[in-house]
């Protein structure tokens, strides 16, 4: 049975910083995702204390804000059967040095902080995500 979602993936600025973009862009569209929207943007912190707001407590959230919000971003819709787990699947454990083999956070991923991209982590997060970066 098809189960058509969208999710919200971001590539976060260590690395669009290394110009990782359409690399990374690839890997969606080779594991079936289609990209239905994108924009790079640079958000203010702000805006990352916003769109991280669920972590508000967290020790790491100050430091994740001012990082969400040093560089570029790039974010995108993406479309594909169980896109919310697909995708978080994809990108593999937030270590890097945890991640499983072929994942992006595994290929791509500096450290725990710059771990190079972000996924919504439910179909109701990724409606509030999409929305915060594309609702016009
Ligand atoms: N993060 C961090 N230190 C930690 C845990 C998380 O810097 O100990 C950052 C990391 O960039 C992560 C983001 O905070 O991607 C959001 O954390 P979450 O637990 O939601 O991980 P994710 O859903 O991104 O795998
Ligand atoms: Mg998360």
């Amino acid at each position: 049975m098809n189960n058509i979602q969208q999710t919200l993936s971001i590539i976060k600025p260590d690395a669009v910083e290394r110009n990782l973009s359409e690399e990374i862009k690839n890997e969606f569209k080779n594991n079936n995702f289609d990209i239905l929207k994108e924009k790079k943007v640079k958000i203010s912190k702000s805006e990352a204390e916003k769109f991280y707001q669920v972590h508000q407590t967290k020790p790491f959230y100050n430091d994740l804000c001012e990082y969400l919000s040093s560089g570029p971003i790039v974010v995108m819709i993406l479309e594909r059967n169980e896109a919310v787990t697909e995708n978080r699947k994809l990108m593999g454990a937030t270590d890097p040095t945890k991640a499983e083999e072929g994942t992006l956070r595994k290929k791509f991923g500096i450290s725990i902080d710059k771990n190079s991209v972000h996924g919504s982590d439910s179909l109701e997060n990724a409606k509030k995500e999409i929305d915060f970066f594309f609702k016009d």
